[in-house]
């Protein structure tokens, strides 16, 4: 699903504009990360894909097709999205029945059901919980429930909000290793909302808004080896790319070699 905003301005009722005349393309079939420090507008751009708000100016486009009220039903069944609470995606009592709730909705037959609730749990290395109570589950189990949950309705687009950050260390590389799982297996147009630079290091594409302008749009490689974009959007940054950064008297081809042993998946 391709995704592309014209000159989109918004601001909450009352307040200064949240998004600043922005425009970007996310192609599709690709990973693309949104990245900024909090509060530059990460997750409203999420609320204006997904049709929640609407721009005060300018223009979202879905598939070239012009994102409006007529439009919306249509476009939001494609898109899937993962929230930041682990515990406030719960609906189910165990994680089966929460991996059916959406299943349900769509008057799926029980058979076809329960065969798309097993080929998804064990996707996201859930198949051994499913009756469980998900009250009992880490963080990171928790989100890969959600996430099996969201890919069995079958969307072109997941989007990731932030929903690595409440998570341990251990939830934080289970759900990293999902995304990646995700983006060699299935064709999917993923957008990641973090601040989470190890996260960005797999997108094909990474977005830096601060303060609602967009202030760069690069590779990962283009976004991290500039230190001083870094230090603009406040992000801080992995400990091997602080180093290549400052290796000054190695040559560009072994620059070049451990860039590609940092960006291998
Ligand atoms: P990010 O996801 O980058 O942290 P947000 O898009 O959540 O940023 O927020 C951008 C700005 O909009 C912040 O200043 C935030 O306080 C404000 N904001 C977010 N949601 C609302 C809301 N529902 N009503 C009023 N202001 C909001």
């Amino acid at each position: 699903m391709k995704i592309e905003f014209r000159n989109v301005s918004f601001h909450y009722p009352g307040d200064a504009n949240v998004l600043n005349d922005v425009s970007f393309v996310i192609e599709s079939d690709q990973m693309t990360s949104i990245i900024g420090p909090n509060g530059s507008g990460k997750s409203t751009i999420a609320k204006l894909i997904m049709g929640l708000i609407e721009p005060n100016s300018g223009h979202i486009y879905i598939d070239d097709v012009l994102l409006n009220k007529d439009s919306i039903n249509d476009i939001r069944h494609k898109m899937g999205i993962i929230f930041q609470n682990p515990d406030n995606q719960f609906v189910g009592v165990t994680v089966l029945d929460d991996i059916a709730f959406g299943l349900e909705n769509r008057n799926i037959p029980r058979k076809e059901m329960l065969e798309l609730i097993q080929y998804y749990s064990k996707l996201v290395k859930m198949e051994n919980f499913l009756e469980s109570n998900p009250e009992n589950l880490s963080g990171g189990q928790k989100q890969r429930v959600a996430i099996a949950g969201v890919l069995a309705m079958n969307p072109e687009t997941i989007i990731f909000d932030e929903a690595t950050s409440m998570l341990d260390p251990i939830g934080v590389k289970e759900i990293n290793e999902t995304m990646k799982m995700l983006k060699k297996t299935a064709k999917k147009t993923i957008i990641s909302i973090t601040h989470n630079i190890e996260e960005v290091l797999y997108s094909e594409k990474i977005i830096v808004i601060n303060n609602g302008i967009i202030i760069y749009s690069g590779t990962p490689k283009e976004v991290l080896s500039n230190v001083k974009l870094l230090e603009t959007a406040k992000l801080d940054t992995i400990d091997t790319i602080k180093l290549i950064n400052k290796l000054d008297n190695v040559d560009e081809e072994t620059k070049e070699l451990l860039w590609e042993l940092t960006f291998k998946m």
